[in-house]
């Protein structure tokens, strides 16, 4: 039976060691830490996040500045809006929380916000500083599965790591830092061939497909660690990943549950970047 890897007592551990940072940077060095979240229209789910964002901020001993714009604003507002943040020096990091509405092009938002207050590492710029092994700043999730890993004691090197999923904010830069820790990687899609031979094969299993319960115990190698990044309903609407949980923990030796497991990290992670933003702008390290 799987050990149950604990997120959110992970993610307090993050948020902890970032409280500890801000609070010695503020008394030591006058620093203070902000962070800027844009949310557009009335996304049940966006807000939601955008008020958990607004939440660790407060834990952690940051300002957190919101600006929660009308369904209907157009393209240009909103860039008019990042470009002020981006001038803005309480600003040390710009979180545009997504999905946008559809008459605004996502991409050129992502690419208006200035690549040292991009604390989601979604600008090409960013993105380019992961393929090359030196960055500042890691896109939320998958650092947060990092960390989940590392919690394990896991030693990555040489292990034969299976991502499934290869969207830009969770797989691909996912297989990479797995790549960057001496993992030997193969990633997983919608026309990948026997799925079920490669996860067979995996000692570290990340699942980020968006489809409930889509890999079962069956799939998995006896003594894998899986990470499940999934956030589905069940046909009862019940919150649950993209691991069939029930079946997996019994062939897993550590095994993360929704929810309770990669969510809680997501923030924490976003919250030490900010902090990162913030040294940097401040020339610090
Ligand atoms: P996405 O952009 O929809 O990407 C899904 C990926 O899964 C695609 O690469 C797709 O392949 C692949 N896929 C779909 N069906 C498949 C199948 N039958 N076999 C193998 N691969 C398949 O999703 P995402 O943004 O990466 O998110 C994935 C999941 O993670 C979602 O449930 C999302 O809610 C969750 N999520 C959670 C957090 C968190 O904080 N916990 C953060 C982000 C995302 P193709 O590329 O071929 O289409």
């Amino acid at each position: 039976m799987a050990q149950i890897i604990n997120g959110k007592e992970v993610s307090a551990t993050v948020k902890a060691e970032v409280a500890q940072e801000t609070a010695r940077l503020r008394d030591e060095r006058g620093l203070k830490v902000g962070l800027a979240v844009v949310i557009v229209g009335n996304n049940s789910a966006s807000r939601v996040y955008v008020n958990n964002k607004k939440k660790a901020c407060e834990e952690v001993g940051f300002q957190s500045f919101e600006y929660a714009l009308d369904e209907n604003v157009t393209q240009e507002q909103l860039l008019d809006l990042v470009s002020v943040l981006n001038r803005d020096d309480r600003v040390n990091g710009i979180l545009v929380q997504l999905p946008l509405p559809a008459h605004i092009d996502e991409t050129a938002v992502i690419n208006a916000i200035a690549p040292e207050k991009d604390v989601d590492a979604f600008h090409p710029v960013n993105v380019g500083h992961i393929m090359i092994g030196n960055y500042s700043f890691l896109p939320c999730t998958p650092a947060g599965v990092m960390r989940l890993i590392e919690s394990t004691g896991t030693d990555i090197t040489g292990k034969q790591c299976v991502v499934i999923g290869r969207s830009n904010i969770v797989g691909k830069p996912q297989a990479m830092l797995l790549l960057q820790k001496n993992g030997t990687v193969t990633i997983c899609h919608s026309k990948t061939k026997n799925l079920k031979e490669i996860c067979l094969s995996a000692d570290i299993l990340v699942v980020a497909i968006g489809k409930a319960k889509f890999i079962n115990g069956d799939m998995i190698k006896e003594g894998a660690v899986v990470i499940d990044v999934g956030m589905n309903r069940d046909e009862n609407g019940k919150l649950c990943g993209d691991v069939d949980f029930e079946s997996a923990e019994k062939k897993a030796s550590y095994i993360t549950p929704v929810p309770g497991g990669v969510g809680p990290m997501t923030i924490s992670m976003l919250m030490k970047n900010t902090l990162t933003a913030a040294k940097q702008q401040a020339g610090i390290e």
